[in-house]
């Protein structure tokens, strides 16, 4: 028993040891980190604090990536991985394409003159919301009440406030991980018998987009239609995600986008033959969300970033902690996470 133990820690050590040999290598051809922001602002409708951060803190940030790095288009980026450049480099990015991008975003990377780039969600804009949202505004209008989903296989749940955040979180993770066709049918069925609907827009509209497209700081990608996980439904429906979403940028803005944003983005989220369809398309480049720098030996189609967070960023006093922001984002840090099955 003790043997196999040190036999377990000796091989997490050794392969520590790789992954900061590996990363140390990686470290000499770095090239750029791309920021991955969601939503901008406070928002009673959002249960996830992942994915939503103060506009205070959200300028502290662009502050600080500013001073540190020359902050970059995605194509400027192919440029500078041919020559080699020796800058350090970031992108900003925000996905699924929420109104709070406009609302409280925009206007300070305007004042700092920050270029992004967008990865819209084309039906949650033509429809003003996502999935996600109906959940969440379903659950809110549910509280003190019990849902019934007998119907689609889970038993009966009280939806009770002080337990709500949790229920949200759990009930997030385990819609991720039933298919899509599933997913929506647990949605709706909530949806029914919470009675929210109209909902209120959350999503851009498209003369938003225009808006910000106009000012020509702002870059826009497909992250398809509905944000469906493209490995989880058939190949000719993951086309039809991917060919919709195309089409209606080209629609809407005049041009067909090249960039693109894998929904979910994890490994296992897309895979070759996703790749292949987004080749076929029309599509020069596609972010993931898996952690990690961007190097010189870029593999175009799985362009790696950093989702920002309130938790990833701050000191316990709530304020921007510079050096969390740093080692989050290091190499060496996330081959360490990786070693140890925590990335
Ligand atoms: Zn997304």
């Amino acid at each position: 028993m003790r043997s196999i133990l040190i036999k377990n820690i000796i091989s997490i050590l050794f392969n520590i040891a790789n992954a900061a040999k590996e990363s140390a290598y990686k470290t000499k051809r770095n090239l750029a980190k791309v920021f991955t922001f969601h939503r901008i602002g406070p928002s009673s409708s959002c249960f996830n604090s992942t994915i939503i951060i103060s506009k205070i803190l959200f300028l502290e940030i662009l502050e600080y990536i500013r001073c540190k790095y020359d902050i970059i288009t995605p194509f400027q980026l192919c440029e500078l991985a041919r020559n080699n450049t020796s800058r350090r480099l970031a992108l900003i990015t925000f996905d699924d394409g929420y109104m709070d991008i406009f609302n409280n975003a925009f206007p300070i990377l305007q004042q700092l003159s920050i270029p992004f780039t967008v990865f819209l969600t084309s039906g949650a804009l033509d429809r003003g919301y996502t999935d996600w949202d109906r959940l969440d505004y379903s659950l809110i209008k549910m509280v003190g009440r019990t849902l019934d989903l007998s119907k689609v296989g889970i038993s009966q749940i009280e939806v009770r406030q002080e337990s709500i955040s949790t229920l949200h979180s759990i009930l997030h993770q385990a819609l991720k991980k039933v298919g899509n066709e599933l997913r929506l049918e647990i949605i709706t069925e909530i949806e029914r018998q919470a009675q929210i609907l109209p909902l209120e827009r959350t999503m851009l509209t498209w003369d938003q987009v225009r808006i910000m497209n106009d000012s020509g700081l702002a870059f826009f990608g497909a992250h398809t239609v509905t944000h469906p996980i493209l490995t989880q439904i058939s190949t000719i429906k993951a086309r039809e995600e991917i060919t919709g979403c195309r089409d209606r940028l080209h629609a809407e803005l005049g041009f067909q986008p090249r960039l693109f944003a894998y929904p979910n983005g994890r490994a296992g989220d897309y895979n070759e033959k996703i790749i292949s369809i987004l080749k076929d398309e029309g599509f020069s480049m596609a972010f993931t969300t898996v952690p990690g720098i961007i190097t010189s030996d870029i593999d175009w189609f799985e362009v790696n970033r950093f989702d920002v967070t309130q938790e990833n960023c701050v000191s316990t006093k709530g304020n921007l902690f510079p050096p969390r922001l740093e080692l989050e984002t290091s190499s060496i840090w996330n081959a360490l996470l990786r070693a140890v099955g925590r990335r």
